[in-house]
């Protein structure tokens, strides 16, 4: 997640990239505050931030390796904490046992509440807890060598609901972290954890969103949708004579926006194609995808975004954000991306046609 995808609070925002940007991330940070002020958002955007390989304008490009996998929670040295339920079957649950449902719920709406996660895996609707044996695997993690030789981040969602075992054992990781570790411990109150625990962190506070800066970045999708629509629908049949000059003339309007406007653009088409494969592969009829257009169909759209040519899509979409910030001949540009995405999103549907 980028921090332009939501309503950041900028001064927060301003803390945790001042810190990344001048080598001097802690090692242990608290997000607390109400639910609806988005403290999942911004750590996730943090993360985000910390591993992207080609920062810009004190956010994450969304394209690069890191970007990618950061934006599906698929990052490997990135690991997830969270309250769960025990149960008959199950005495002594942890975060992996529930890990791909959590992550769906927090794809889908790019936040979660403990109220509806609780709703989702407790039928009874059950305490959450987070029990000693996840700090457990947590330690093994932690001694482990991380994937890429840099950062290793360990989330913990509500981790108001760690048990006083739980606590106790994590104090000890606070207080000796080995190197380019990071927690990021998120709640809604800090009263709610132990002292101990508390002092080691570095506390930044959440409030509630403010609704006028959503309403900008609405209105700014507002005016990309009907672009974005035609332009995927001339995409698709580029291979039609008639259509071409149609293309070349969208291109063309297309590249006459500036250079910055031309990066928001695919930043919003990356954007809609990363929710499209969520959808059509794993949420289903779940997944907020708000194209407001009459012509549009999520649905039928989805099905032409998919394992195959997924991360080829993302792949030239980042190409082309470096040639423009490299000022290359925009028409040439888009005319160029919007044959290719033409070949990949149509030949490979052609072949998963031909395997059902
Ligand atoms: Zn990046």
């Amino acid at each position: 997640m980028l921090f332009s995808q939501f309503n950041s609070n900028n001064k927060n925002r301003q803390v945790l990239v001042d810190g990344v940007n001048s080598d001097k991330i802690p090692h242990a940070l608290l997000f607390f505050g109400p639910s609806e002020s988005g403290k999942l958002a911004h750590a996730l955007a943090y993360i985000q931030y910390i591993f992207c390989l080609d920062k810009k304008n004190n956010d994450s490009c969304g394209v690069c390796s890191n970007c990618l996998k950061n934006g599906l929670l698929m990052h490997p040295d990135v690991h997830y904490i969270f309250p769960v339920a025990s149960s008959k079957n199950n005495q002594k649950p942890v975060s992996a046992n529930y890990l791909e449902l959590w992550k769906k719920n927090v794809l889908k709406s790019g936040d979660l509440n403990l109220e509806t996660w609780t709703e989702i895996i407790s039928k009874d609707k059950k305490n959450l807890v987070i029990y000693v044996q996840e700090i457990y695997e947590l330690e093994k993690k932690i001694n482990l060598k991380s994937y890429q030789g840099e950062y290793k981040v360990f989330l913990i969602w509500n981790a108001n609901k760690l048990n006083t075992q739980a606590s106790n054992k994590l104090l000890k990781s606070l207080e000796e972290p080995p190197t380019k570790t990071l927690f990021i411990l998120i709640s809604e109150s800090k009263e709610e954890l132990i002292t101990t625990v508390l002092s080691r962190l570095i506390s930044i506070k959440f409030q509630p969103n403010n609704n006028s800066e959503k309403t900008i970045s609405e209105s700014k999708h507002m005016l990309f949708a009907e672009t974005f629509v035609e332009w995927v629908r001339l995409c698709f049949n580029a291979n039609k004579k008639n259509k071409i000059n149609d293309l070349v003339d969208l291109v063309e309007k297309i590249a006459s926006m500036n250079r910055t406007k031309q990066l928001d653009f695919l930043n919003y088409v990356t954007e809609n194609f990363r929710k499209s494969f969520l959808y059509n592969y794993s949420l289903k009829n779940q997944l907020y995808l708000d194209i407001p257009h009459e012509n549009f169909s999520v649905e039928r759209f989805s099905c032409f975004v998919h394992r195959k040519n997924i991360f080829l899509i993302f792949n030239k979409i980042e190409e082309s954000m470096y040639y423009i910030t490299r000022n290359a001949n925009s028409k040439l540009l888009f005319l160029d991306l919007s044959l290719t995405l033409s070949k990949l999103i149509y030949k490979e549907n052609k072949v998963e046609n031909d395997l059902t």
